[in-house]
C-alpha cells in the first residue's frame, strides 16, 4: 500500500481569486464534478468513500484514528468501503427502511464514522450524539428523531440507555460496538453482525432530496430542534472543501470538532473524503501538547477547529514553531464563535499565517461566509460569501425583508435560500421551520454588517442583543474590545435590566494569569473599554469569572450567565450542543 501522506507541501489554492471565480461559478457545473450513482442519483456514501474506493485512489488513507495513547491506525478508502458495506448490510439484515433514524452515543472511534457512512449507504438517516451526553439529552433526541436503531458501547449503555428503553418503544435495536456476542434480540453485537455481513453492497436509488443527516441544535438558546439534510447536501461539502479548506490530492485533513456537533460531521466526516485526502480522527479531548504533536507527526496541511481552542492555545503562550516541525501546515480555519482580530494576528505570529474565519450554523449544513485561501483576511471579519451564496443585510419586519445596502450598516444576515445543504426540516416542527423564512431569504438568527468592500462583521445573535440607553449593542463588539486589555484572557457581555437605562452591559471576565481579581484590575479594565468603546456602551458593570460557561461546542452561554444573574431559573443546559 502507498501511503501519500504528506506528499504535497505548498500548493497553489484552488481559487486563485476571489472575484473571478464567483463570476464563473455555479452549482450545475460544480453538480458534474460528482460521481453520481451507477443508477442514477447522488448519495453521500458513494462520492464519499465508494468512488474513491473504485477509482485510483482505493489504497490512500481515508481514515487516520489515532488512539487516547497515541498509537494510530489506518483506514484506506478500500478499508472503508468494506466496513460501511457490511454496516449498511446489518442495517439490511435488521430490516431498516429507508429513512429510519439510526442514531450513535460514541466517542471518536471507528464504529462511529463506519456507521455514518454504513447508514447513508442504507439510505437511512444519520443522527450522531455527544458521548458526554447524559440519559436526559439522549433521551430527548432519541424519542424525537424516532430513532430505531442506536450504536454505543456497552458501558454507555448500561449507563445511560437501559434505564430509558421503556420509554423508547420505537427504539428497536442497539448495537454495541466492544460487546462478543449478543446480549438479546434487542441488544445486540456489532462486531459479530458485521463479521457475518457480506463485504459489498450496492447502494439503491437515492434521490437529491432524500433525507440524510439530522442534527440536534440548540444555539445558544432554547430546547433542541432537530435541523434535517439531504443527500444534495454533499456538493456543499465538496464546493467548501476544495475552496475554502482548499484540499488537495495527498493532503492530511484535521477537523478537530466532534461529531456530535455538525461541524464533526460535514467536516470531520463528509468534506475530507468527498474531496479525497486523509482524515484525521483522534480520539483524545484537546491538549495543546497533544495537538501539536499531532500536526506534526501526521504532518496535516489543514486544519479545521475552533475560536474556543485558539484561545486556550494562546493562553499556553506556547511558541509551536520552536518546538514542532510544522511545516507541511499552509492554512488554518476556525468557525463556531467570532474569531477576534486578536486572536487572526497571533495565529499569524505563532503559525507564520493568519487563521482564516468562516461562518456557518447547523441549519445551512455548511460554510457560508467564509476567509479564502487567496483572499486578503481582514482580522476580526469573517470574510465573503462562499461562491454561490447571495448574503445580505437586512431588516426584518412581519413578513417583510428591508435589505441595507449601505456600508456597516447593522442588521439581519440573510442567505437567498435554496442552497445544496439548506437544511429541509425542523423535525415535526413545520411552523417553525417556515417562520424561518421570509420570501426568499433565509433569515439566519444572527446581526452582523458588510463593509464597502463586501467583508462581513459578525455582531451577534439576534436574541443577545443589548438595548442600552438607546444603543444597540453586540456582545462580540465590547468582548473583543476587552479581549485587547492585557488582563483579559476571555471575556462574556449580557444586558442587566435597568430602569433608567434599559439595560445594563455587564462583563465577566476570565483573567489572564499573573492578574489579580481586585479593584484596581477592575478600574483599570473599565477605564481602558470606556477609552475604546465610548461610555455608552463600555460596561457599567465587571464581575471576575474563573471559567465561562459554554455549549459543547465551545460557545459562550451568555443566556446563563444573566440567568444566574438575575436569579432565574437556568434550564437544563446539559442538553446544549
Ligand atoms: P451551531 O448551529 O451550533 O453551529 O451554531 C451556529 C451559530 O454559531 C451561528 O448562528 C453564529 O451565531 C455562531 N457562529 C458560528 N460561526 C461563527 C463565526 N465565524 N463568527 C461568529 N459567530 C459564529
Amino acid at each position: 500500500m502507498k501511503d501519500k501522506l504528506g506528499t504535497i507541501s505548498r500548493t497553489t489554492s484552488n481559487m486563485p481569486d476571489y472575484d473571478t471565480f464567483c463570476s464563473q461559478f455555479s452549482w450545475e457545473k460544480e453538480y458534474e464534478s460528482l460521481d453520481g450513482l451507477p443508477e442514477g442519483g447522488i448519495n453521500i456514501a458513494h462520492e464519499a468513500v465508494d468512488r474513491h474506493a473504485n477509482g485510483d485512489i482505493g489504497n490512500t488513507v481515508a481514515l487516520r484514528w489515532v488512539r487516547k495513547d497515541k498509537s494510530f491506525e489506518d483506514f484506506t478508502y478500500i478499508d472503508l468501503k468494506v466496513r460501511t458495506s457490511r454496516f449498511a448490510n446489518v442495517l439490511d439484515k435488521l430490516e431498516t427502511q429507508k429513512g429510519d433514524g439510526i442514531f450513535s452515543l460514541l466517542g471518536r472511534v471507528p464504529s462511529l464514522y463506519v456507521a455514518a457512512i454504513g447508514t447513508l449507504k442504507a439510505r437511512a438517516v444519520f443522527c450522531p450524539m455527544f458521548s458526554v451526553f447524559g440519559p436526559e439529552p439522549a433521551f430527548q433526541r432519541l424519542s424525537k428523531g424516532k430513532a430505531k436503531v442506536l450504536v454505543t458501547t456497552t458501558v454507555l449503555f448500561e449507563n445511560k440507555i437501559k434505564q430509558l428503553l421503556d420509554r423508547l418503544p420505537l427504539l428497536r435495536t442497539i448495537l454495541l460496538v466492544d460487546a462478543d456476542c449478543h446480549i438479546d434480540d434487542k441488544v445486540r453485537s456489532l462486531s459479530l453482525l458485521m463479521s457475518k455481513a457480506a463485504d459489498y453492497y450496492t447502494i439503491k436509488n437515492t434521490q437529491p432530496e432524500d433525507p440524510a443527516l439530522l442534527h440536534f441544535t440548540s444555539g445558544t438558546t432554547g430546547m433542541p430542534k432537530g435541523a434535517l439534510h439531504v443527500h444534495r447536501a454533499v456538493l456543499t461539502h465538496f464546493v467548501t472543501g476544495k475552496y475554502v479548506l482548499d484540499l488537495h490530492p495527498g493532503d492530511v485533513f484535521w477537523c478537530t470538532a466532534d461529531p456530535g456537533w455538525v461541524t464533526g460531521t460535514s467536516y470531520g466526516i463528509i468534506a475530507p473524503l468527498v474531496n479525497g485526502v486523509t482524515n484525521i480522527v483522534d480520539e483524545e479531548e484537546f491538549d495543546a501538547a497533544r495537538w501539536y504533536s499531532i500536526l506534526e507527526e501526521h504532518r496535516v496541511n489543514v486544519w479545521y477547529t475552533a475560536p474556543t481552542a485558539i484561545r486556550r492555545l494562546m493562553r499556553m503562550d506556547l511558541m509551536p514553531l520552536d518546538s514542532y516541525d510544522l511545516s507541511p501546515l499552509r492554512l488554518i480555519h476556525s468557525v463556531g464563535e467570532p474569531l477576534q482580530a486578536e486572536e487572526v494576528v497571533w495565529g499569524k505570529k505563532t503559525y507564520g499565517m493568519p487563521i482564516c474565519d468562516n461562518w456557518w450554523q447547523t441549519e445551512t449544513g455548511g460554510i457560508m461566509i467564509s476567509n479564502y485561501a487567496s483572499m486578503k483576511v481582514r482580522p476580526g471579519s469573517m470574510g465573503k460569501p462562499l461562491p454561490g451564496i447571495e448574503a445580505a443585510i437586512g431588516e426584518v419586519e412581519g413578513e417583510k425583508v428591508h435589505l441595507l445596502t449601505k456600508p456597516l450598516e447593522q442588521g439581519h444576515l440573510l442567505l437567498k435560500a435554496g442552497w445544496p445543504s439548506m437544511f429541509r426540516a425542523y423535525l415535526d416542527e413545520e411552523e417553525r421551520y417556515k417562520k424561518c423564512f421570509k420570501g426568499q431569504w433565509y433569515i439566519t438568527g444572527d446581526l452582523a454588517k458588510k463593509d464597502a468592500d463586501g467583508y462581513y462583521w459578525f455582531v451577534g445573535r439576534a436574541d443577545d442583543i443589548i438595548k442600552t440607553s438607546g444603543h444597540m449593542v453586540g456582545p462580540f463588539e465590547v468582548e473583543s474590545a476587552l479581549m485587547e486589555h492585557p488582563a483579559v484572557a476571555e471575556a462574556a457581555i449580557i444586558g442587566k435590566p435597568n430602569a433608567i437605562i434599559g439595560e445594563l452591559v455587564k462583563a465577566f471576565v476570565v483573567l489572564e494569569s499573573g492578574f489579580e481579581a481586585n479593584e484596581a484590575t477592575k478600574l483599570d479594565i473599565k477605564g481602558y473599554s470606556r477609552k475604546k468603546l465610548g461610555p455608552a456602551i463600555a460596561p457599567k458593570e465587571i464581575a471576575f469569572i474563573k471559567r465561562l460557561p459554554k455549549t459543547k461546542s465551545g460557545k459562550i452561554l451568555r443566556r446563563l450567565l444573566k440567568a444566574r444573574e438575575l436569579g432565574l431559573p437556568e434550564g437544563d443546559t446539559s442538553t446544549l450542543e
